[in-house]
């Protein structure tokens, strides 16, 4: 494109169609102008992409970026080329007449911006001709994967610290939506961006709503969430594994949903049909495992269920990231067990790793697990987590009913001298029946009848019990030992628990647990405002969608809901007027804006 306006504020509002930059966007785009280079970490829809789009836009030369994901790269370049601008893609996905072609407009310096896979980026070929190439910057997308400490690690980003050596001259950034403290710092240093300036920003996402549930009918749980909350939304509803993800989609699509599995074992045309089903058509929820997710740039999710627990907060906050990215109330529900954080912790034993990264990973699922048992405001531990702070933020369950907690310390001794007396290796039922006294053929056959530790814990009922062993593995005073028949151990810091006598307070069961009853999270309803010409509103969905389909793309890539909804407000008269409009630039006023216009003209 021709580059009319290098004034990163003019470019913003001419191309973008947004009045004024976000947090830290500004302060980044100017450094990067400047030929500085840098580390960028915000949260999923914070906007990072205009971090590296206008200073590249601003410099000469192409910006390059690095992007493991391949599946999208086209969409991300449509999405471009609806707003003017010259974007390209070279993957390994491509036919070898469409690398020709965009090689060539690249040698001619045709191109705003380049999107390469890191494995095509660092091969000598593609390298060299690089260097007959005027390069505005490099910027490397997901760079969390670069780091073996990161939840993600690819390989093939490795070899990106060349870049540095290689291209001495061009600024380079690398941005990412989850990184926690040690992953940052390998980033920095395998990127070598020590010289750089490191952004942190704006970790809050205030529009999504936590809550965190224990799991005990887990279809049902979901169901009446979706069902209360969102029966006509665009969701993702994440699960441990391919089975249980064949397993929610079916039972979803006989309920009647619009249901669609995603996951690595599908084969790759029904997995594309699927993800592209999602971002075309409304209405579709999505049963996934966590292949699914990473670059989906919708808009309008308006919901993240997880039906078992992710591996770390970061994965968590990542995941639930990608609801609500235009900013409209949304909602993120999880259901959990203590089984999923057994089978995470035997991912973990049995996997190749070297043991600090293992015992890394199992820190990382204990502050995950803390999260889910968390007694104070959910927020407050995501931002504590990311070096964030916030005030309780009265838009997630622990805020809007704060959860008793009680002294259990006589309890927890009690729970685990049972386990230690019947020496370790029986599951969470068995142990709690027990303590309760109860009488059954296996404890008599054991002779666990006979011990001080049966019915010491009558006081109690079996679902008292539960909650406390599953508050004591979350803490790891115990452990569920997969390999040995889920039987329960105790840890090391269960043994110093009970030599220091030291106290320790639970969470208690509300009334709701006690009953059984899902607690439903609130409603998260859009708000269109009083002044909304609700018909004016759906005619131009209708206008859009027809332009989407057209074009093939998604309709959120021509505009999104909020720039409608301004419409509708507003009602703009002119082509001036619209420009007025956030989300209309002039690229999208000279494709849309007769369209547009008419509908409102005739309304
Ligand atoms: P990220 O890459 O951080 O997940 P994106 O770059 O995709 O987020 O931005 C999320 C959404 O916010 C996009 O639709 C983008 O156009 C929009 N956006 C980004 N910056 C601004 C801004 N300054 N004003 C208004 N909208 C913005
Ligand atoms: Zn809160």
């Amino acid at each position: 494109m021709s580059k009319p306006a290098k004034n990163p504020l003019s470019i913003l509002k001419q191309v973008y169609g947004y009045d004024r930059f976000r947090g830290k966007q500004e302060e980044i785009i100017n450094h990067m102008i400047d030929g500085g280079s840098s580390f960028v970490l915000m949260p999923t829809g914070s906007g990072k992409s205009l971090c590296y789009q206008i200073p590249a836009l601003c410099r000469d030369g192409v910006g390059i970026i690095v992007s493991p994901l391949i599946a999208l790269m086209q969409d991300q370049i449509t999405a471009l080329e609806q707003l003017g601008i010259a974007a390209g893609a070279i993957n390994s996905g491509m036919p070898p007449g469409e690398v020709f072609r965009v090689k060539q407009k690249l040698e001619k310096n045709q191109l705003d911006l380049l999107y390469v896979a890191p494995e095509r980026l660092v091969m000598p070929e593609f390298l060299d001709l690089l260097d007959g190439v005027n390069i505005a910057l490099f910027a490397i997308d997901e760079a969390h994967c670069v780091s073996q400490w990161g939840h993600d690690f690819r390989p093939d980003y490795k070899a990106l610290s060349l870049l540095a050596e290689r291209f001495k001259q061009i600024p380079r950034i690398a941005l990412t939506a989850t990184a926690d403290r040690a992953t940052r710092k390998d980033i920095v240093e395998r990127l070598e961006l020590e010289k750089g300036r490191t952004f942190i920003d704006g970790f809050d996402r205030p529009n999504i709503h936590y809550s965190i549930v224990e799991r005990n009918n887990p279809k049902k749980q979901v169901h009446d969430f979706i069902t209360h909350n969102h029966p006509k939304d665009s969701g993702i509803i994440y699960c441990i594994s391919r089975k249980k993800v064949e397993d929610m989609a079916d039972w979803l699509q006989e309920k009647g949903f619009n249901a669609l599995p995603y996951h690595a074992g599908l084969h790759a045309e029904v997995r594309n049909q699927n993800q592209n089903r999602f971002l075309r058509e409304e209405s579709i929820i999505i049963v996934a495992t966590i292949a699914f997710g990473m670059g989906i740039d919708k808009p309008d999710v308006r919901y993240v269920t997880h039906m078992n627990i992710p591996k770390s907060i970061e994965s968590y906050y990542q995941e639930t990231g990608r609801a609500g990215r235009d900013g409209l109330p949304s909602n993120a529900y999880m259901i959990y067990g203590m089984d999923d954080a057994a089978m995470q912790r035997n991912w973990i034993e049995n996997s190749e790793a070297p043991e600090l990264q293992k015992r890394i990973e199992h820190q990382k699922l204990n502050a995950l697990l803390g999260l889910c048992e968390a007694a104070i405001c959910r927020r407050q531990i995501l931002l504590e987590y990311f070096d964030d702070t916030a005030d309780p933020c009265g838009n997630c369950d622990t805020c809007e009913t704060k959860p008793e907690t009680f002294n259990g310390t006589i309890p927890a001794q009690m729970a685990l001298s049972a386990v230690f007396r019947t020496g370790q290796r029986f599951g969470m039922v068995y142990v709690v029946d027990v303590l309760i006294g109860k009488v059954d053929d296996r404890i008599i056959r054991f002779g666990h009848d006979q011990q001080s530790t049966f019915g010491i814990g009558k006081e109690l009922t079996k679902l008292e019990w539960q909650n406390i062993f599953r508050q004591l593995v979350s803490r790891n005073l115990l452990m569920v030992d997969v390999n040995e028949h889920n039987g329960i151990k105790i840890t090391e810091k269960g043994f110093s628990f009970l030599k220091e006598k030291d106290s320790i307070h639970f969470r208690k069961l509300s009334k709701r647990q006690k009953t059984g009853k899902p607690r439903v999270p609130r409603k998260s309803k859009i708000e269109l405002g009083n002044n909304l010409d609700q018909s004016l509103y759906e005619d131009l969905r209708d206008a859009r969608q027809q332009m989407a389909k057209k074009r093939r793309v998604p309709a959120y890539v021509i505009f999104h809901d909020k720039t409608l909804v301004e419409l509708a407000k507003i009602r703009p008269q002119s082509f001036e007027e619209m420009l007025e409009i956030n989300g209309i630039g002039e690229a999208k006023l000279k494709k849309f804006g007769q369209t547009l216009l008419d509908v409102i003209l005739t309304a």
